[in-house]
C-alpha cells in the first residue's frame, strides 16, 4: 500500500513537472555539418553554401573567451536553448583554455579568428600564414579537434588571405547582421540597431561580441524578440568529418613553399562583396 502511494507521488511531481526544460524556447531548428558541403570554392564563405531560408539566423559570438563575459553570454544561450558559433582570438584563448573547453562542452562551435586580430590584410604573407595558422594548431592540441571555420578580424579579406584560409583548409563566416554590440552602447540602442538589419534581410548570420559588458543582455533581447516573431535558429556543426581530409596540420607544405607559390601564382581575383 505504502509502496503505491509513493509511486502515484512520483507520478503527480512527473507530471507537474515541464515535460522539457526547452519546450517553450526557440532552440535549434536546424543543424549544418559543415564539413559535410566540401569541397568549398576557394574564398568562398559558409552562408553562400548553407542557404538559409526566410527567418533563419545563425549566431556568432566574436572576440573571446573574455573571462567576465563568455560565461554571461553562455548562461543567456542555455535559457533560450540555443547554440552558436564563436569566433575566438588565440592568444585570449591561451589565457583561458578553460573557458574554451567550457563552450565546446556546452555544444556550441569553435572557429577561430586570428592570433592577434591584427589587421592581416597589412600584414606581409607569411605573417598572415603564421597569425591564422596558430589559433588552429592551438585548438587542435588544446580539444583534440581540428577547427574547419575561421572570421578575418574586422571582417577584412584580399585574395592573399584567402588563399592562406583555404591552404589550411578553413572556410570564412561573414555576417549579414551586426548589432554595433563593439562599441559598448546600451543594449536598447544595439537591438535597434539590430532590428533595422534583420528587418531589411529577414535572415542571416548575426554577429555580436563575447567580450563586451552589455552583449549578455542585448542577447537576450535578440533571442526573446527572434523567439516572437517566428526566427529558427540554425547550428553550423564544424566538427570535421573523417571523410573530410584537409591537409594534416603535421604534413602542411613548408611555409617557404607555400610562399614561392604565391609569389608565382600572382593575386587571385576576390570574390563580389
Ligand atoms: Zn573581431
Amino acid at each position: 500500500m505504502l509502496a503505491r502511494v509513493a509511486v502515484a507521488l512520483v507520478a503527480i511531481v512527473l507530471a507537474a513537472a515541464p515535460a522539457h526544460a526547452c519546450a517553450d524556447r526557440i532552440g535549434v531548428s536546424r543543424i549544418v555539418p559543415i564539413g559535410e558541403i566540401r569541397p568549398f570554392a576557394p574564398g568562398r564563405q559558409v552562408h553562400e553554401q548553407i542557404r538559409l531560408g526566410p527567418k533563419e539566423v545563425v549566431l556568432t559570438l566574436d572576440d573571446g573567451p573574455d573571462p567576465d563575459v563568455t560565461e554571461r553570454v553562455l548562461a543567456v544561450l542555455a535559457k533560450h536553448c540555443v547554440k552558436a558559433t564563436f569566433f575566438q582570438i588565440g592568444r585570449r584563448m591561451a589565457t583561458r583554455p578553460d573557458l574554451v573547453r567550457r563552450v565546446r562542452a556546452e555544444g556550441h562551435t569553435i572557429g577561430t579568428h586570428s592570433w592577434s586580430h591584427f589587421l592581416n590584410d597589412w600584414l606581409p604573407y607569411f605573417l598572415a600564414f603564421w597569425d591564422i595558422q596558430r589559433p588552429v594548431r592551438y585548438l587542435h592540441e588544446l580539444t583534440g579537434e581540428r577547427p574547419i571555420i575561421f572570421r578575418h578580424p574586422r571582417g577584412r579579406r584580399t585574395p592573399d588571405l584567402d588563399r592562406i584560409v583555404d591552404e589550411l583548409g578553413l572556410v570564412y563566416l561573414a555576417n549579414d547582421v551586426v548589432t554595433g554590440d563593439w562599441d559598448d552602447a546600451p543594449p536598447e540602442q544595439s537591438f535597434r540597431r539590430f532590428l533595422t538589419g534583420i528587418g531589411a534581410k529577414g535572415r542571416g548570420v548575426i554577429g555580436m561580441h563575447d567580450n563586451r559588458a552589455n552583449t549578455p543582455a542585448l542577447l537576450d533581447m535578440v533571442l526573446g524578440w527572434l523567439t516572437e516573431n517566428g526566427f529558427k535558429i540554425v547550428h553550423l556543426q564544424a566538427d570535421a568529418p573523417p571523410s573530410f581530409a584537409p591537409p594534416s596540420l603535421g604534413a602542411r607544405k613548408p611555409l617557404e613553399g607555400a610562399i614561392r607559390e604565391a609569389a608565382a601564382d600572382g593575386p587571385r581575383e576576390a570574390d563580389a562583396p
